[in-house]
Formats: structure tokens, C-alpha cells, sequence
């Protein structure tokens, strides 16, 4: 799709449209946008493509920030929220029975790495006339392409493996020419359109997007392996990573992701308080909200990407409060693992 941006750079720009036509390519999509941020492009999609009195049903396992746009700024514009479990086929009917007018997603979901059945949410939900959106940035293409699955819009945080160096702050939208226009309609209104700086660097991390994130996925992998083989010598409570045969979605990771990707989260057993002495421990993980960087990095959700959750919320959400959400860098995959045996160790 062809946004002439030559007219103005707020409009697009030449940077702009060359990084959006690759991810694009990448997402087999009609056309991407990109934007400011990952939330830019969320809130793009959302005024973008509902009105004052629609529904917006969002899945109750998403991104702290999404929940708090769907909280907060949603409503003070007349957009009803409505919210849901995606994993309980019977909470789906429920909400569809509302009429919604889009249904947003996340998948692999933050923190918990669970993967949604996106087929069949697709079928579900366009028999009920409504559009699916899916927040991908877990997992870019070309290891899942959600589009080809039946999603009518993807977003991403390209700050995070889009970007992949920990120096760009970025967001994606990607879908057919029908939804992307009236989405750059608000972005050309609204302004947060990506500036030709962020977008030259996202353009070159591009080129080392599938090197970077297989190295990632195995590191991932190689440190479940160890932690997952002395899990009760660690105290570890529950382990997450689509690479772990155990996965509640095994056969979805199988059918739809081509790699795991480098985020795994820990709950060490010992609840918050054990969490937060492993996170001090750790000496080869930056303290970091972010994911997908070069630099292996740490985060304790519920200070970060979910603070202020409620323990019934984050219940539903499907993890506790002592959650460690680690992302694989770059770095030597033994040494990483090796740093969170010493840190689980030092601290049962
Ligand atoms: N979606 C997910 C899944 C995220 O993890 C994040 C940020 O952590 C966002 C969206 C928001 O992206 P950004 O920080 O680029 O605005």
C-alpha cells in the first residue's frame, strides 16, 4: 500500500516507507505503518478503527500498558472495553455475544509465553462480524505470521526484536490496505508517525533480524534445558518457555511458531520476595524492562510491564507476583545459565 509521503514527513517519509515496505514483505501483509512506539500503534489501531459506542473486546493476558489504553483512554473517548479470557472457549462466545467491533489479542502472550490458537480465534470471531488484532511482538516474522493465519491487523513493539538493539523506540501495525487506511488516518492526524533517525536504525537492524533471534531462541532454549533438568534443586516453581515440552500449547508453538524466541520467565518458589533476591543476584542480566536487545536483560513484571496489578488480575493474566522474566541477548548461552543457577541457588 502507497501512502505518498512526499508531501510532508509527517505524512510518511522515504526512511519510513522503505523499513515499512520490508516488515511488509516480511509479514506477507499488503502494507505496515509504523509509528512512535508499540502503544502509538496500539492506540492507532484501536481510534483508528472504532468509534464512540463500539466494543472492544481485550483479552484479559496483554502487555500492562495495553490494559491500561484499554482502561483508561478508551472509555473517556466512548469505546465500551469489554474483557475476556482468550484461552476459555466459552468466555470467547460470551463476549462475542456482546457485538463487539474488534477483539485484540496477544500472543506469545507477556509474560507467561502462552500461545493462543489465532485460527481459530479468527473463524470465531469474523462468524461474529468482528476484526481480530493481535499484539505479536514475542515472536516477528518471519518466525509467526498471524496474517496468514486469518488476523485482520498485527501490531509490534518493533523497540523490542524488530529494533533488537536495545536503541530504538519503535511500533508497527501490518494488515490489508482496507484497515491500514483508516490506521494512518489517525496517525496522520494524531502524529505519532516513526521520525527518519528511529526509522534508519530499524531499518538496518532488519537485515540481522533472523540471525539475531534464532541465536536468541537457542540461548533461550539451552537455558530452560539446564534450569528445567535441576528445577527442584533450584526451587523453581514454574518454568515458561514455548521450547519446554511441557508448554500448555505445545501444538500450536508447533504448528505456528518457527522459533521460541529468546524470552523465558521463572517464578522461583518463595513467592515475590525470593524473586526479587534471585533478580539482585543475577550479574549477566541487565536490569531492564525491555526484551529482544543484544544484552541479556531481567525484569520482575510486576514492577515493570505490570505494576500495580491486583493478585486477582494477575490470576487471570495466569502468573504470580514472583515472576522473573528473562531475555536472551547475545552472550554465551552457558554463562547466562550459569548466572541463574548461581542466583537460584544462593538464594533457596
Ligand atoms: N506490546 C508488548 C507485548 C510489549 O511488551 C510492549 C512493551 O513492553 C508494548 C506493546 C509497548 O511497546 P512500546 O514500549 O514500544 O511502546
Amino acid at each position: 500500500m502507497a501512502f505518498d509521503g512526499r508531501f510532508y514527513p509527517r505524512y510518511g517519509h522515504e526512511i519510513g516507507r522503505r523499513c515499512e515496505g520490508a516488515i511488509a514483505a516480511l509479514e506477507r501483509a499488503e502494507g505496515s505503518l509504523l509509528f512512535a512506539s508499540g502503544m502509538a500503534a496500539l492506540t492507532a489501531v484501536f481510534l483508528g478503527l472504532l468509534r464512540a459506542g463500539d466494543r472492544v473486546a481485550v483479552a484479559h493476558a496483554v502487555y500492562g500498558g495495553t490494559a491500561l489504553l484499554a482502561d483508561e483512554l478508551l472509555p473517556r473517548v466512548g469505546i465500551e472495553v469489554l474483557r475476556f479470557d482468550p484461552f476459555d472457549p466459552d468466555a470467547l462466545a460470551g463476549v462475542l455475544a456482546g457485538r463487539p467491533r474488534l477483539v485484540h489479542v496477544e500472543s506469545p502472550v507477556n509474560p507467561t509465553l502462552r500461545v493462543l490458537d489465532l485460527a481459530a480465534l479468527a473463524r470465531a470471531i469474523h462468524a461474529a462480524g468482528a476484526l481480530l488484532s493481535v499484539d505479536a511482538t514475542f515472536v516477528p516474522p518471519p518466525f509467526q505470521r498471524p496474517l496468514a493465519l486469518g488476523v485482520d491487523v498485527v501490531v509490534h513493539s518493533a523497540t523490542k526484536a524488530l529494533g533488537g538493539h536495545s536503541d530504538v523506540l519503535a511500533g508497527v501495525v501490518s494488515g490489508r490496505d482496507a484497515e491500514l487506511r483508516a490506521v494512518e488516518r489517525h496517525r496522520r492526524l494524531g502524529g505519532a508517525v516513526l521520525g527518519q533517525d528511529a526509522a534508519w536504525l530499524l531499518h538496518r537492524s532488519l537485515a540481522t533480524l533472523e540471525m539475531r533471534f534464532e541465536r536468541q531462541s537457542r540461548s533461550a532454549t539451552t537455558i530452560c534445558r539446564v534450569l528445567a533438568a535441576i528445577r527442584d534443586e533450584l526451587g523453581i516453581e514454574r518454568l515458561w518457555h514455548p521450547s519446554l515440552p511441557e508448554h500448555p500449547d505445545r501444538a500450536l508453538v508447533d504448528a505456528t511458531l518457527a522459533a521460541p524466541g529468546g524470552v523465558l520467565s521463572v517464578e522461583p518458589r518463595g513467592g515475590l520476595a525470593r524473586a526479587a533476591a534471585v533478580y539482585d543476584r543475577l550479574r549477566r542480566f541487565h536490569r531492564s524492562p525491555s526484551l529482544a536487545g543484544t544484552e541479556s536483560l531481567v525484569c520482575l513484571p510486576i514492577d515493570t510491564s505490570h505494576a500495580g496489578w491486583s493478585e486477582a488480575r494477575l490470576e487471570a493474566a495466569g502468573f504470580g507476583a514472583g515472576l522473573l522474566r528473562l531475555s536472551a541477548g547475545l552472550e554465551d548461552p552457558e554463562a547466562l545459565a550459569d548466572d541463574l543457577v548461581q542466583a537460584l541457588s544462593a538464594t533457596i
